[in-house]
């Protein structure tokens, strides 16, 4: 029996619509109409399909709407940067996200972003966590 896949398509308006595949291993962002379809890249350690999903998700988000800001407004990511991380010694950083791009920057959040920093948008691999108190 085959896992059951998630794509988020993205219509020109900007609507999103998330489709579940049955007997389908596909997880991606499908955009309509001749654009590219990109899916969700290879992650460097393990993500659950639930992670998987995130990522396609918060993908298809920014791409329709815009990265979100770091405030803590209705489009703020929450960020907070290295000093006031709480979780940070728990392996919940930025630089453990999957959306980190490395020198200061991520793919779905707008601005400076520390490598120690972190937002309500995470998506980081239980492997790279630690127990933390
Ligand atoms: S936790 Fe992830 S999504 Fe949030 S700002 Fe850091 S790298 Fe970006």
């Amino acid at each position: 029996m085959g896992h059951q896949g998630i794509v988020v398509r993205v219509k020109p308006d900007g609507d999103m619509v998330v489709e579940e595949r049955v007997h389908h291993d596909d997880v991606g962002v499908v955009h309509e109409y001749g654009q590219p379809r990109s899916t969700v890249p290879e992650p460097q350690e393990p993500l659950s399909r639930r992670q998987q999903a995130m990522v396609a998700s918060f993908r298809a988000i920014s791409t329709a709407a815009g990265k979100w800001d770091k405030g803590t407004g209705s489009e703020g990511a929450h960020y907070v940067g290295s000093k006031k991380n709480p979780f940070a010694n728990a392996g919940m950083t930025c630089g453990n996200c999957t959306f980190f791009e490395g020198s200061n920057a991520c793919s779905v959040v707008e601005g400076k972003i520390h490598s120690k920093g972190i937002c309500k948008l995470w998506v980081i691999p239980e492997s790279s966590m630690e127990e933390g108190e």
